[in-house]
C-alpha cells in the first residue's frame, strides 16, 4: 500500500490483451468514486515485452495494477516479491508497490474462494469436486479447493496433457487430486460440486462444458466464465434447482482482494457488486 502525495492522482493500471472487454475499471472506478480516492483505473492493451516494464514503472511511481491475460505468467516473473499464491500459481493478477518494493498476489485464488462459499453456504470440507480446464483460472481454482480441503479433485480438461501439468506443478504431493481421461470418466460419478474453468460459454454458441443431464445431478456448480448475461450452463442448472453461479461473483471478489492491497483497507464491496448488476443491465 502506498500513500499518494497530496494533490496527486494515483494510477491504477489493468494490463491485458485484449482489454476492451474487461469489466474491471467499471467496478474499480466505482469503488474509488464511492470512498473519493484521487486515483484512476484504466485499461491497458500492452504487448507482451513491455509488460514488465510498464508494471514495474506504473508500481514504482505510486500506482498499482492487475494483470489479465495473456499476461499473468510474465507478470509472475516481473514482480519483487511473489504472494504464497503467485509462487505456487505461477501466475500474478495484482501489483502494487509496498515498502519500495514492487508486491504481486493472484486475487484470483481469493476470489474463487470467496464466491465458492457464497454459492455454498457453507465450507467445502470433504467434498468431490470435478475441475474443468487446465489454465490460469482453474490453476487458482484448484489452489483453492486444496487450501478449502477438498476430498477428492477430478481434473478433466480437452488437453490432457496439461491437466498433468497443473497436478503436477500445484498438487504434486496432494493425493487428492487425480487427472481424467475424457468425460466419460466423469459422468458416472456424483459430484458435489462441478467447477467449469476452461472458456466454454463465452461464445454465443458453445456447447456447454459438462452435461447436467443423463448423468447423476451435481450438488452445484460453478461456472468461472462471466458475460453479460448468465451463461447457458448456469441456466440449464437452475433449471433443474442445481446451486449455480456464474463468474460474476469471483470478478467482484478477486477485485475486492485487489482493492485492499493497493489501499490497505476494506473494499466497498456492495459498490463493486452494483456496478457489475449495472453494467449488465440487471
Ligand atoms: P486459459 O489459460 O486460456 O485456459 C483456457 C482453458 O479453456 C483451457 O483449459 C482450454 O483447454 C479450455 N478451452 C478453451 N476452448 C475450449 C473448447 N472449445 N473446448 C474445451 N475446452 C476449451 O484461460 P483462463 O485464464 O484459465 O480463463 C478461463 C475462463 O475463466 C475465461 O472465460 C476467463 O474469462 C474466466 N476467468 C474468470 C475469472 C473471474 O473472476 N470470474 C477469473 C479468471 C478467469 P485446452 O488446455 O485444451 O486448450
Amino acid at each position: 500500500m502506498t500513500e499518494v502525495a497530496p494533490g496527486g492522482t494515483r494510477l491504477l493500471a489493468l494490463l491485458g490483451d485484449p482489454v476492451a472487454h474487461s469489466l474491471s475499471p467499471r467496478i474499480q472506478n466505482a469503488a474509488l468514486r464511492a470512498l473519493g480516492l484521487n486515483a484512476v483505473y484504466l485499461a491497458l492493451r500492452v504487448a507482451p515485452d513491455d509488460v514488465e516494464g510498464l508494471l514495474l514503472g506504473v508500481a514504482r511511481a505510486g500506482g498499482g495494477g492487475n494483470v489479465t491475460l495473456p499476461h499473468k505468467e510474465r507478470a509472475a516473473m516481473a514482480v519483487e516479491v511473489p504472494s504464497d499464491a503467485v509462487r505456487r500459481t505461477g501466475a500474478c493478477n495484482t501489483f502494487w508497490l509496498e515498502q519500495g518494493r514492487v508486491h504481486g498476489d493472484n486475487t484470483d485464488v481469493e476470489g474463487f474462494r470467496l464466491a465458492l462459499l457464497e454459492l455454498l453456504g457453507r465450507p467445502l470440507l470433504g467434498a468431490r469436486v470435478l475441475l474443468i480446464g487446465a489454465g490460469g483460472a482453474a490453476r487458482a481454482a484448484l489452489l483453492a479447493l486444496l487450501d478449502e480441503g477438498a476430498e477428492e479433485i477430478a481434473i478433466l480438461n480437452r488437453n490432457r496433457e496439461r491437466a498433468i501439468e497443473v497436478r503436477e506443478a500445484i498438487a504434486r504431493d496432494a493425493r487428492r487430486v487425480r487427472v481424467l481421461g475424457g468425460v466419460a470418466d466423469a459422468v458416472a460419478t456424483p459430484w458435489d460440486l462441478v467447477v467449469n474453468a476452461t472458456r466454454l460459454g463465452m461464445g454465443d454458441r458453445d456447447e456447454t462444458p459438462f452435461p447436467l443431464t443423463g448423468a447423476p445431478r451435481p450438488g452445484a456448480v460453478m461456472d468461472l466464465v462471466y458475460r453479460p448475461d448468465e451463461t447457458a450452463w448456469v441456466r440449464e442448472a437452475r433449471t433443474f434447482d442445481i446451486p449455480a453461479a456464474d463468474g460474476g461473483a469471483m470478478l467482484v471478489h478477486q477485485g475486492a482482494a485487489a482493492f485492499s492491497r493497493w489501499w490497505g483497507r476494506d473494499a466497498p464491496l456492495g459498490v463493486m457488486r452494483e456496478a457489475l448488476t449495472d453494467v449488465r443491465g440487471r
